[in-house]
């Protein structure tokens, strides 16, 4: 039987496994290499950042959607050897494949920024979701004992997608803090600092204006324009456009300037840019046909050769669906598909529980029934994982308010 290993259980890795498990089962050997013994929803770990929800109501343990047949490696991968055909992990033997599917996902990205690594909250996993939540409280519970203002500041690095999103539930979560501190919601002070000219550019100019009015009703402030040239302890340095320097004091600063792929992707001596590697249209690496490259590792290129669409859940799934189709034809002898190709639905993001806006299907949503939508999609990616089960389980029902 041919040997396929599978390395990461997020949105690619885990479609892959899924919808292989169905068609070559039997006629291959598979193994799931993943770090954690859960799968978790990365679109939703704003929510887990903010205290909004707990962790557990974002992940589910992979053993429940994996088949008897598939062999789950608890473990941490520390390279590929693409020429050796081996996959070295960190505490078991190296294991050895005819073909392998890397889908190790993101982290958190500095860009080299001083300081930022160091003191400032990164929000590139479950466990790091949590470490902001627990760190919020204390700031909230230090607040009650010194009625130090700073505490109840909190500054979000980055306005892109992640970042809007994530200030959108800390707004919903500062009801809940308030009670903690014992003061006032609004004595909570949310701001965004981000450098680019005009912020969330894959929406068009009225989506933005409608993002920047929700931002001034829900009291989230943005620094536009800004660039963040330093994170010292408790205080972020920024350069505005008139080239002046300002530092301002926070109690909670977090990173969301943006992420990059794996760093498995450069020890492993692939080609890549921060962690990403062109694929080809079979979403193999450049040389190796038996090395899949799938989700936030790989940048796909669209038919116009401008840029690698951006890296989603959504395309890491579809990603997924190809390369276990693709595999299980290599490994039952049937027809290969043809070239991957990617049509996206649409970008919807979330402000809060309430509050979104975005586009699917062609057509423009605001306020709750984008949220609505947003919830129907993060509902959609999780009946794509962990099937119906965890959809009754852990789905977004809470459509009306
Ligand atoms: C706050 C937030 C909101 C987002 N919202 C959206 C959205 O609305 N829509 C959308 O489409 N996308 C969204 N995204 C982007 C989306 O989450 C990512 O594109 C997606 O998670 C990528 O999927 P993946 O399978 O490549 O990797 P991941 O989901 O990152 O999964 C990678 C898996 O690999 C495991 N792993 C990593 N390294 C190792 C190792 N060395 N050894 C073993 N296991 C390892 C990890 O534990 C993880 O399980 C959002 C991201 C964030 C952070």
């Amino acid at each position: 039987m041919k040997k396929i290993v599978i390395l990461g259980a997020g949105y690619a890795g885990l479609k892959t496994v899924v919808e292989l498990q169905k068609k070559a089962a039997k006629t291959a050997e598979i193994t799931l290499v993943e770090q954690n013994d859960y799968h978790y929803e990365a679109t939703s770990l704003h929510e887990v950042a903010a205290g909004n929800v707990a962790p557990e109501h974002i992940s589910f343990g992979i053993q429940e959607v994996l088949s008897p047949a598939v062999k789950l490696i608890k473990d941490r991968v520390v390279k590929v050897d693409p020429d050796a055909k081996q996959v070295e992990l960190a505490e078991h033997a190296p294991l050895n494949y005819d073909y392998c599917v890397m889908a190790l996902g993101f982290v958190s990205e500095t860009f080299g920024i001083k300081g930022a690594a160091e003191n400032s909250l990164p929000m590139a996993n479950v466990d790091q979701a949590e470490q902001i939540a627990h760190h919020l409280n204390e700031q909230m519970e230090q607040y009650r004992a010194d009625h130090n203002p700073n505490h109840l500041k909190i500054i979000v690095c980055g306005a892109g997608f992640t970042g809007i999103e994530l200030a959108g539930a800390l707004y919903d979560a500062r009801k809940r803090l308030a009670k903690v501190a014992e003061v006032d919601p609004a004595a909570i002070k949310i701001k965004m600092i981000d450098a680019s000219p005009r912020i969330l550019p894959m929406f068009d100019d009225k989506m933005k204006d409608y993002a920047i009015k929700l931002m001034q009703k829900e009291q989230l402030t943005l620094q536009g324009q800004a660039a963040i040239k330093e994170i010292k302890p408790g205080a972020v340095v920024y350069q505005t456009k008139d080239e002046q320097l300002h530092e301002e004091t926070a109690g909670t600063i977090i990173w969301t300037t943006g992420v990059s792929g794996s760093p498995v992707m450069a020890a492993s001596d692939l080609p890549q840019r921060r962690g990403r590697v062109m694929v080809t249209d079979h979403l193999t690496a450049p040389d190796y046909d038996d090395l899949y490259v799938l989700g936030d590792v790989a940048a796909v290129m669209p038919p116009d050769g401008k840029r690698p669409y951006p890296t989603t859940a959504q395309i890491a799934l579809t990603m997924g669906i190809y390369a276990a189709k693709d595999l299980a034809a290599r490994v039952t002898g049937g027809q290969r598909p043809g070239p991957y190709s990617y049509h996206s639905l649409g970008t919807v993001a979330s402000m809060g529980n309430t509050h979104a806006f975005g586009v699917a299907m062609g057509m423009k949503y605001y306020g709750y029934p984008a949220s609505v939508i947003k919830k129907m999609i993060a509902n959609k990616s999780l009946i794509e994982t962990g099937g119906v089960k965890e959809l009754l389980a852990k789905g977004r029902f809470d459509l009306y308010h």
